[in-house]
């Protein structure tokens, strides 16, 4: 087979322009425990119906890279540019090449790519100690953390449902906000970030509500937020059809 460095890898994240969803889907895959995971889990994260959606948009992500790469013949399977392949029980296990996840790092995409926007109210309402505020900080800026959360939650927000890219198409594929469930008061010294239980998906306008009071409103008062909504609406449409 071809083999290509690291430096083959980061020439060519630096040279190909990959879409966001391109670059979320490596990242997500870095941070998969190991660097491995399944196409099912890859289209629960990016919001794909199945693992067929996974395996497509991950397939011509890497048939890029690898003709980038002038990679010749191209291996049958494209993903084999990215990731090796085990398959210890049902599904296939995709394994990220050492030289992808290096070039990753290299070229700092792994790293501090989302801010999670609470993180600057906090800081206000913050009291308790600066070395507390840095560590969590410094976890939910990571994006170890959301990206274990995405990849175990999905990307359909926790409160209203939404898939981001039903709305906005491939550029918002895996893309979502997530919320921090406890506030920096209740939180010990000795508090580490669990992704799966202590971080939920929420999108932006879901995230901007949860955050219009301090302390935030939680998951469930937003829920009910928006279910009394629809009799806020039938109001409205009560009083506009009282004016006509
Ligand atoms: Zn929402
Ligand atoms: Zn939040």
């Amino acid at each position: 087979m071809a083999e290509y460095t690291s430096n083959d890898y980061l020439q060519i994240f630096r040279r190909v322009k990959l879409h966001p969803y391109q670059r979320r889907m490596l990242q997500i895959h870095y941070h998969a425990p190991e660097h491995i995971m399944t196409a099912t889990q890859m289209a629960r994260a990016m919001g794909y119906r199945n693992w067929g959606g996974a395996n497509l948009h991950y397939g011509v992500l890497a048939k890029r890279i690898g003709e980038s790469l002038g990679w010749r013949p191209l291996p049958e399977t494209n993903l084999y540019v990215l990731a090796e392949f085990e398959k210890p029980g049902r599904e296939w296990h995709w394994i990220m090449r050492s030289q992808v996840s290096d070039a990753l790092e290299m070229i700092g995409w792994v790293e501090t790519e989302q801010v999670i926007p609470e993180e600057l109210d906090n800081i206000e309402t913050f009291h308790e100690g600066a070395a507390k505020e840095i560590r969590v900080n410094a976890y939910e800026r990571s994006s170890v953390a959301r990206e274990q959360c995405i990849l175990h939650h999905g990307c359909a927000c926790v409160v209203c449902g939404v898939v981001l890219a039903k709305i906005y198409g491939e550029t918002a594929q895996g893309y979502i906000h997530v919320h921090h469930l406890h506030q920096l008061s209740e939180i010990g010294d000795s508090y580490k970030v669990n992704p799966i239980r202590d971080l939920a998906p929420v999108c932006p306008n879901c995230h901007a509500i949860i955050h219009l009071k301090k302390p935030p409103y939680s998951i469930n008062e937003v829920k009910r937020l928006i279910a009394d909504k629809i009799i806020v609406s039938e109001i409205a449409v009560t009083v506009n059809d009282e004016k006509a």
